[in-house]
């Protein structure tokens, strides 16, 4: 992509509503844009980063066994008088009425329109487990949006629901979820921390949150100092490891009943990127999602549901990887691998150099934004670093004369001068095998 053609509308003021360093960096880098309260577009390089998080969600869920499908926004009200919720849910559901004054609403979450096609079309036990996912966009009228796409009104989230004959399968369903969330996040660039969350009426043990520490996040949460220990070292734990440790929301988390020694218990604030949650029949049963067994005899199938804050994340992955100068983003979910920058645009060797460059990256399918504009070295680099993309090539008179162009990573800022067909064998990825 050309950046002089590229729809990018950066700012150079940092917007005034802004709170939060991820909200300001996303409207100057003009990912986003705000059609009313908590109600946003996303602008291309934004879509670009939404859709490499969409793309990692899928690859895991699908690794772990889980079927896409994708349900409608646009959900009747009578669904929700079944399972009892429509009432209870209050003023942060969108009520719609249609023409013939049917009473409908946006969706806020789908168990009970997925429970409704599980009971019409699922009827044996041989059919289970079953685990169904989506991402789609759902509804809630939050009271007071705020911190960009952190908390929308309308926003993404991937959700699923597992389906399972009994405790034992249910339980299995939802360790599946818990291991795939964690390799998920992990993806993504973040250590998900995994606290114990409220488990509602059914008790046990199997809520968690999954949360990323970040001191504009609204969760607070206590959990094992050994956290901080293994994020220091930049180790990914092992998922065992992860689950020995202790973690819990403060509703949870109850001093007198805490397994850690004063000193190993810490304190910080959280963003919920995840949540899974086991509820056995909460909405099979009044619903009638039944399969007939072995002998015959009917069975209430064992739910759960398990949700990734996608939009959200896009915030998320900002607040944990950014500098003064802008974003830093994990090579997994930028939204081009190399910027590429032409320092003095019109000279016919900087402008032969580039184009090669962008040429020869393209065709191995290496993601490049090229710098072409007739603007300062300034204002270049100032861009570049804004939108934090992992590498940037960078092509001036005085190295194109010596043979050499400049390899920078935006994450620490390392430099190195190399020729451009080195600099190419640093950014193609090496054939598989
Ligand atoms: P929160 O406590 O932040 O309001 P929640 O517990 O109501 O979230 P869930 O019902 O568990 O949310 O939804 C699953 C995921 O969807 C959350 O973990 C979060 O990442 C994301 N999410 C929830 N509400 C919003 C929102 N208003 N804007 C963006 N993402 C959200
Ligand atoms: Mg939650």
């Amino acid at each position: 992509m050309h950046l002089s053609a590229y729809f990018l509308p950066t700012l150079k003021e940092t917007p005034a509503e802004a709170q939060i360093v991820s909200h300001r960096l996303m409207l100057r880098a003009g990912m986003i844009r705000q059609s009313s309260a908590g109600i946003y577009s996303w602008l291309p390089l934004g879509l670009r980063v939404l859709q490499n998080i969409i793309r990692i969600v899928r690859e895991e869920q699908d690794a772990a066994g889980c079927q896409e499908i994708l349900m409608p926004t646009i959900q009747p009200a009578e669904l929700w008088e079944e399972s009892g919720r429509y009432d209870g849910y209050g003023k942060e559901m969108l009520r719609i009425t249609d023409r013939h004054k049917r009473e409908m609403l946006y969706g806020p979450t789908n168990e009970e329109l997925i429970t409704d096609i599980f009971r019409h079309l699922i009827k044996s036990y041989r059919d289970l487990p079953k685990n169904l996912y989506q991402i789609q966009w759902k509804f809630r009228d939050e009271i007071r949006p705020r911190f960009g796409v952190m908390r929308g009104r309308e926003f993404l989230m991937k959700d699923n629901y597992s389906f399972d004959l009994d405790f034992d399968g249910a339980k299995r369903s939802y360790d599946n979820m818990y291991v795939t969330y964690l390799k998920t996040f992990q993806r993504l660039g973040l250590t998900a921390i995994p606290v114990r969350a409220d488990p509602g009426a059914i008790g046990g043990d199997m809520s968690h949150e999954f949360q990323i520490l970040a001191e504009t996040g609204e969760s607070e949460i206590f959990y094992d100092a050994t956290f901080d220990e293994l994020r220091a070292k930049g180790e990914q734990p092992d998922i065992e490891t992860l689950r020995s440790l202790y973690a819990a929301t403060d509703d949870e988390h109850d001093p007198a009943a805490c397994p850690l020694p004063d000193d190993r218990l810490r304190t910080a604030r959280g963003i919920e990127v995840g949540h899974i949650f086991y509820f056995g029949t909460k909405y099979s049963a009044p619903m009638g999602a039944v399969v007939t067994g072995a002998d015959g005899e009917s069975i209430t199938v064992e739910m759960g549901s398990y949700g990734i804050g996608i939009s959200r994340l896009a915030g998320a992955i900002i607040e944990a990887s950014h500098d003064d100068a802008g974003m830093i983003w994990p090579e997994s979910v930028a939204p081009f691998k190399v910027g590429l920058i032409n320092l003095r645009v019109g000279d016919k060797g900087c402008d032969g150099v580039c184009s090669d460059l962008y040429a020869k990256l393209r065709r191995a399918g290496v993601e490049v934004l090229y710098d072409d504009r007739d603007e300062r070295p300034g204002v270049k680099f100032a861009t570049m670093d804004l939108i934090g993309l992992p590498y940037q090539l960078i092509v001036g008179p005085r190295g194109v004369k010596q043979g050499v162009v400049e390899l920078k990573r935006r994450e620490g800022g390392e430099a190195e001068e190399l020729s451009a067909e080195s600099a190419l064998a640093r950014l193609v990825p090496a054939p598989a095998g």
